[in-house]
């Protein structure tokens, strides 16, 4: 009998790079993708001659995922960031702050009180335990350094990756060298400056024509074709297989498989999940995906009298502006914007913003994120571009008890064997993280 296919459902990087996995592995799949495009979050568009990321903008490649790119026959796309980008801002008083490439750099500059210098510098010597068993960055940080730390230096970081809530974001989930140094050392600056070379070996790359051209090649690669507008509704168990509804094209089906991989959302795998497994497929439902919006602007240079010379500043919170940082791609990545022209890519919404999304008019909300960018950056004139993307379910928020649920999956697959759960809200939600993911999952499956 010839070998039964495995389901993938979802055609975002990690559906694609579980499906390249599998070929390489000589499995057969199918691919199942509800919307009518590849690629999930990465989305790359062409507007008035500048390149633009509405998903990942950047991508930190260890030199197995740059091998990876060459394979996939990307290595003549593949633009590696002007060494400027190890510069990073902060952003107080409408005032850009220099907090990096040396991550202590921020004990000589005005950007943090004098009291927090010292609590920042006198770490190591303080003794402190967790008193409970998961806490939130803020429980964190404000124990081991101070609120102002917290809301100056680790909300800002933290919405550039999560566009999260620090006072719901568990740190084990998120930073999780922290809470190991220590454990370890007794002290989290101790335990950077012990193991400060394990953080870099990285390197901040994009994809010359966008980074969608990452699905793009996956895509071309497989032998069997992602199935577009082809939903999976519902999974239920029978007779040793799995049934799979599912909508292609408006019309309802049903398959069996043996075994299947769902790629999807939290949001999504909890509808399919919940004839087999009603409280996994609720605690599912209840990972957040907030609001996010990403404004993309081109200016003339000439018309910003302090352009930024690294990859992008953050936004603390504590600043109430209208976004939460911005990336300044030409700085960067020069090609990505026609000759004397700037490009910046800014973040609103998520966690603690998405209530701009939803209360205030977009024209209105661009507007208000324009001049606190003209401030910010002394700019004189009005965009010569200008875009705006929102994605409606962003980034999944790892909150405290993310722990648990990642327990419960790990129950639910042991006790349903050939169903997968992956996806960033498991696996990493950086781009590098999913496709490392893949290739672990494929030799597993190939193994059995
Ligand atoms: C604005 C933004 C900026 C980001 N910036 C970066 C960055 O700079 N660097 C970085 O490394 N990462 C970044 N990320 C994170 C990274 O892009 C994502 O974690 C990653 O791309 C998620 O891939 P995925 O395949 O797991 O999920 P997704 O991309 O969400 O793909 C899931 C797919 O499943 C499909 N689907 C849903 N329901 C069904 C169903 N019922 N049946 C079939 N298919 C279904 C969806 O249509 C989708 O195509 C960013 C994310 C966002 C949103």
């Amino acid at each position: 009998m010839p070998e039964q296919p495995v389901l993938i459902v979802g055609a975002g990087i990690s559906g694609l790079s579980i499906a390249y996995e599998l070929q390489r592995q000589q499995v057969p799949y199918v691919i199942m993708e509800a919307s009518g495009r590849i690629g999930g979050v990465l989305k790359s568009l062409h507007v008035d001659g500048f390149e633009l990321d509405a998903g990942p903008n950047s991508i930190a490649a260890s030199p197995e995922m740059l091998q990876y790119l060459e394979d996939l026959g990307l290595g003549d796309k593949i633009l590696v960031a002007a060494a400027a980008s190890k510069n990073r801002f902060l952003v107080r008083n409408k005032q850009l702050h220099a907090v990096s490439p040396h991550p202590f750099k921020i004990l000589g500059s005005k950007y943090l009180s004098g009291a927090s210098k010292w609590k920042l510098f006198s770490e190591r010597f303080r003794k402190s335990a967790p008193v409970k068993e998961e806490e939130s960055v803020s429980e964190f940080i404000g124990r081991r350094f101070n609120k102002e730390i917290a809301e100056y230096v680790f909300d800002p970081v933290l919405s550039g990756i999560y566009a999260g809530d620090p006072d719901r974001l568990s740190i084990a989930e998120v930073l999780p060298m922290l809470p190991k140094w220590e454990r370890t050392y007794g002290s989290v600056t101790k335990g950077l400056m012990k193991e400060k070379g394990a953080l870099g070996g990285r390197k901040i790359i994009s994809l010359s024509g966008g980074n969608g051209m990452l699905a793009m090649a996956l895509a071309s690669r497989l032998s069997v074709p992602v199935r577009l507008n082809c939903a999976v509704s519902a999974i239920r168990s029978a007779e040793g297989q799995y049934k799979i509804t599912y909508i292609e094209n408006g019309q309802q089906a049903e398959i069996s498989v043996a075994r299947v991989i769902l790629t999807t959302p939290a949001y999504a795998t909890a509808a399919m999940l919940q004839g087999l497994d009603a409280p996994l497929a609720n605690r599912l439902k209840q990972v957040e995906y907030p609001e996010m919006g990403v404004l993309h602007v081109g200016y003339n240079a000439a018309a910003v009298a302090r352009p930024v010379d690294g990859f992008g500043f953050l936004a603390p919170n504590a600043e109430h502006l209208h976004f939460l940082g911005a990336i300044c791609n030409t700085a960067i990545f020069p090609g990505k914007a026609p000759q004397g022209k700037l490009l910046l890519t800014v973040f609103t919404g998520g966690a603690r913003l998405q209530h701009l999304l939803r209360d205030t008019n977009d024209a209105v909300l661009q507007q208000n994120i324009l001049g606190e960018l003209s401030a910010i950056l002394g700019i004189s004139e009005a965009p010569v571009m200008q875009h705006f993307e929102v994605w409606q379910q962003a980034i999944p928020q790892l909150n405290v008890g993310h722990a648990r649920l990642r327990e419960q999956v790990r129950q639910f697959e042991a006790a349903h064997a050939g169903i997968h759960i992956a996806g960033n809200y498991l696996h990493g939600v950086a781009v590098p993280a999913l496709v490392q993911y893949a290739a672990s999952l494929a030799a597993t499956i190939a193994k059995n």
